[in-house]
């Protein structure tokens, strides 16, 4: 919302919702740039926006480029028709943004934990026209493999340090720690769903939120990672043996782009079978 963008030093990103009929036209009169996303624009008027009738109407979607990466058909891909779990999901962005890519076809679990957060996840969810989302108000860390059907793909964006976004940022390490080793948990818990793909997504420039967290995961011999690093150029390595293979991004005020990290995770299984 509005009162997020004060306090980013980031310009302002929209994506056209296709679920409401949204159209490029919708943004005529906008002083919008394309940008090498599908569906997402850059625009400079940011303090009417919120006024537009496009806007209320739900057709287009205020949304940084960064958090349009993971759902993407060159990235995560969830086929029409499949099961899919958003893990932690409000206020929905991914989540709306998966359903666009699946035509409302197929179903999500949206899983969020918190109980005004998870309010504002339907309201939006409703305003955006999804419709194939069940939201599930719950610590999706509790959820039961076996009472799902078999999920194809898993959106893992845990709660994090925002350290790529928010301007007044001062590392606390006890926090970083703490924030670790619950995002190993959430994904390693989400691998026990033994999805196809998982993408896991952080708004952080901290190593222990990103690869560190990658690494550990990494130790579960039946997934690997595929190499995304060809749809978004990083502009950091840390040198990781798998650096080469994911996203990472400082934040960055001329493109615009928030610091963000992002991995996709495959199964090993799946991944032999489509090599033949
Ligand atoms: N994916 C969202 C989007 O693109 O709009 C942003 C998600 S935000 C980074 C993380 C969310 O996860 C928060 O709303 C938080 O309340 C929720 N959360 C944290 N721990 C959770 C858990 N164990 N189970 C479900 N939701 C959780």
């Amino acid at each position: 919302g509005e009162e997020k963008l004060k306090h980013t030093r980031n310009p302002l990103f929209v994506r056209i919702n296709t679920l409401r009929g949204g159209k490029i036209e919708d943004l005529d009169g906008l002083d919008c740039e394309e940008t090498p996303i599908e569906h997402v624009y850059r625009v400079s008027c940011v303090s009417s926006i919120n006024d537009l009738k496009v806007y209320r109407d739900g057709k287009i979607v205020i949304q940084n480029i960064a958090s349009c990466l993971p759902a993407l058909h060159t990235i995560l891909n969830p086929e029409e028709h499949s099961r899919v779990i958003d893990t932690c999901s409000a206020p929905g962005n991914k989540t709306s943004h998966l359903s666009m890519i699946m035509n409302n076809t197929g179903k999500i679990h949206a899983f969020e934990m918190d109980p005004n957060r998870v309010e504002t996840l339907r309201t939006q969810l409703n305003k955006l026209g999804v419709t194939n989302t069940e939201v599930v108000h719950d610590d999706f860390i509790a959820s039961a493999p076996e009472e799902f059907e078999a999920v194809r793909y898993v959106l893992c964006d845990p709660s994090c340090s925002g350290s790529g976004i928010h301007l007044n940022y001062k590392p606390d390490q006890d926090r970083i720690d703490h924030l670790k080793a619950f995002q190993i948990k959430i994904v390693e818990h989400a691998l026990k769903f033994r999805p196809e793909k998982l993408i896991y997504s952080v708004c952080s420039e901290h190593r222990e939120e990103c690869e560190e967290v990658v690494e550990e995961v990494l130790r579960n011999p039946e997934y690997d990672l595929e190499d995304i690093s060809g749809f978004w150029k990083s502009d950091e390595s840390l040198g990781f043996p798998f650096s080469h293979k994911v996203i990472r991004c400082r934040s960055n005020s001329e493109s615009g782009s928030i610091g963000f990290f992002i991995a996709l995770f495959e199964s090993v299984e799946r991944q032999r079978v489509a090599d033949g």
